[in-house]
Formats: C-alpha cells, sequence, structure tokens
C-alpha cells in the first residue's frame, strides 16, 4: 500500500511506463497537456513518437494554473507532470491541477520520481495515475532500471493489455532487486531529506553561492506547498555559484568524494551541471525559460555522513 492506489503494474524502465501509459490511452484527435519542466527524454518521446500518431502535445508551465485552464480542451485526454522538478524543485498543486483536468473528463498522470511514494501519494489528492521510475531512488544503488503505473484497477487492465501485446515488463531479477530495495526506501528517504536540508542550509549561508533550489528551506518558492502535499523533501537539490558556466566547472571538478555524473537517486552522492548534461540538449533560448543558468549544478544527495560532504563542497568552492 505504498502508493495507497487500487492497483499497480511494474514496467521494464520509468520511460517504458510512460510508452504503456500513452499506447493504452490516446489516439488520433487526442490533446496533451504537459508540463515543461519535465525529464528531457518525456518530452523527446512526446514530441518524436506520440504527435506522429495524430496526438497533439502542448507545453505549459506547470505552476500556471490559468494556462492548464486554458490548454486543457475537450478533446485533452491526458495531462502530466512532475512535482518536485528537476533540477530547480518546482512543486505543482496536484489536486489544484487535477481538479482543473477533471472538468474536461482528461486524467492526470504525476511522476513522482523525485518524491518517492513515501514522501507523496498523488493518488490520494487527486491524480488518476502515478508514474515511477524504480531506477533512481526507489533502488537506490543504481542497480537496475525499473517502473511502474499506479492507478485504478480499470486503468491498470488497460495498461496490463499493452504489456501482454508489447512486451515492456519488468524482468524477475529486477523484480527481486527492487522488492529488497523496497524495504529499506522509508530509511533511506529520510537520511536524504536530512542530508540534503543539512547540506541545502549549509550551501544558503555560503558566500558563493547565490541561490539554493531545495523544498525544504523556508526562503524556497515553493515551500509552503511542498510542507503541505509531500511527507519531506527528498535527496535532490540545486544550487547557483557566482561566476558562471567556468565556475560550476571548477567546483564540479574539484570535488573528491562526489561522484561526477547525470544519473540520481543513489546512495552515493552524485553532482552534475544540468546546462551540459541533462539539459544540453536545449537552445540558450529553452534554457533560460526553463531557468537552468550556466552557473547551475545539481547534486543528487547520499547516505554518507553529511559533513564529508559539505567538507567536500567546501574545499571544491574554494576553487572560485
Ligand atoms: C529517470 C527519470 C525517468 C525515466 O526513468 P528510467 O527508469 O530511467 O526510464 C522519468 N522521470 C524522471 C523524473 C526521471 O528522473
Amino acid at each position: 500500500m505504498l502508493e495507497k492506489a487500487e492497483a499497480a503494474i511494474a514496467t521494464s524502465s520509468g520511460m517504458s511506463a510512460l510508452m504503456t501509459m500513452a499506447y493504452s490511452l490516446l489516439s488520433s484527435g487526442d490533446r496533451v497537456v504537459c508540463s515543461r519542466n519535465i525529464f528531457g527524454s518525456t518530452i523527446k518521446f512526446f514530441d518524436a513518437y506520440t504527435k506522429k500518431f495524430g496526438v497533439d502535445v502542448v507545453y505549459v508551465d506547470a505552476t500556471d494554473y490559468t494556462a492548464w485552464e486554458r490548454e486543457i480542451t475537450d478533446n485533452t485526454r491526458l495531462c502530466y507532470f512532475e512535482t518536485p522538478s528537476n533540477p530547480l524543485y518546482e512543486v505543482v498543486d496536484v489536486e489544484r491541477v487535477a481538479k482543473i483536468a477533471h472538468k474536461k473528463n482528461a486524467l492526470l498522470c504525476v511522476d513522482t520520481v523525485l518524491a518517492t511514494p513515501v514522501l507523496q501519494n498523488p493518488i490520494t489528492q487527486g491524480a488518476d495515475i502515478v508514474m515511477q521510475s524504480a531506477t533512481k531512488f526507489i533502488d537506490g544503488q543504481g542497480r537496475c532500471l525499473g517502473g511502474a503505473l499506479i492507478a485504478s484497477q480499470e486503468l491498470v487492465n488497460e495498461f496490463t493489455g499493452f504489456m501482454r501485446s508489447a512486451g515492456p515488463c519488468m524482468s524477475p531479477f529486477n523484480a527481486w532487486v527492487l522488492l529488497n530495495a523496497l524495504e529499506t526506501l522509508p530509511l533511506r528517504m529520510r537520511s536524504h531529506s536530512e542530508n540534503a536540508q543539512a547540506l541545502a542550509e549549509w550551501l544558503e549561508k555560503h558566500p558563493k553561492v547565490l541561490k539554493v533550489n531545495y523544498g525544504g528551506l523556508p526562503s524556497h518558492k515553493y515551500h509552503e506547498l511542498a510542507k503541505r502535499q509531500q511527507r519531506g523533501f527528498g535527496g535532490l537539490l540545486s544550487f547557483e555559484v557566482l561566476g558562471g558556466r567556468s565556475a560550476a566547472w571548477s567546483v564540479i571538478n574539484g570535488t573528491r568524494l562526489l561522484s561526477i555524473t547525470g544519473n540520481l537517486g543513489d546512495t552515493k552522492t552524485l553532482v552534475t551541471h544540468p546546462a551540459s548534461t541533462t539539459h544540453g540538449r536545449l537552445s540558450d533560448e529553452q534554457k533560460q525559460a526553463a531557468g537552468i543558468t550556466e552557473g547551475l549544478i545539481r547534486i543528487s544527495v547520499g547516505l554518507e555522513d553529511v559533513h564529508d560532504i559539505i567538507e567536500d563542497l567546501e574545499q571544491a568552492l574554494n576553487n572560485i
């Protein structure tokens, strides 16, 4: 009962959960209204492989509720967003978007990969479907890929129909690894959140740090909403350093304990530069619109002693 929903189905990855949902639910002539601040591969899937079957996909600023009102039309079948978002920690009000979607008989799917079912259950807040990638915090050690769709029995029956015909199911070995991982997920999420909170508070006071994006900071724009709809703030944060791209890279390259990689959700602390990795395919204008600056550094805070993480970043920040 992690997700407090009626039913769920496991998939081979987060992206295959998305594919299973899209092919089960969408027909040509339908419209999808989607947040523009989502995982890059999700945008690629919608643009390259959904639109070509005659499905219209439009993108909105997910925190602009008048945009959802405006874009959810009578032919809208699916609304989609991530909360909290990566890497800027935008938080979207699930209840509010669910109400707007349901007025037009559209379904709402929420990707809560960063919160995991330990910190948030969108189904209890009005969402129809939750999309999970188990590859991240759920596995927690970068060992295998996995995903899940959580919804009503009726919707899960539709997903199962597609799964039987197309085959994006979870392998038995990955299912075993992930079931074991679920046993420690609540403990791990609590520790990820504690470490991220301590690191965020330390970074916020650092003279070379311009801004810290983390839902657990009272200064964060979405702190109150995150507090209301989540049971903790999770392990992902980002911060902006003085000096732009070269400064960001000298901090990243100067770390010794942290691993430099685009992955997230590991027991090890991972650091990356979103503007040249996760968001590297975007044009300068798109990066600006999405708030991905050159001085931005993303950290997936792991389970090491937080003093070690702070010490490593302290010596790395001395490089600028
Ligand atoms: C990684 C990720 C996905 C895709 O999951 P995979 O298991 O890697 O296919 C989807 N959404 C978010 C927010 C992610 O971080």
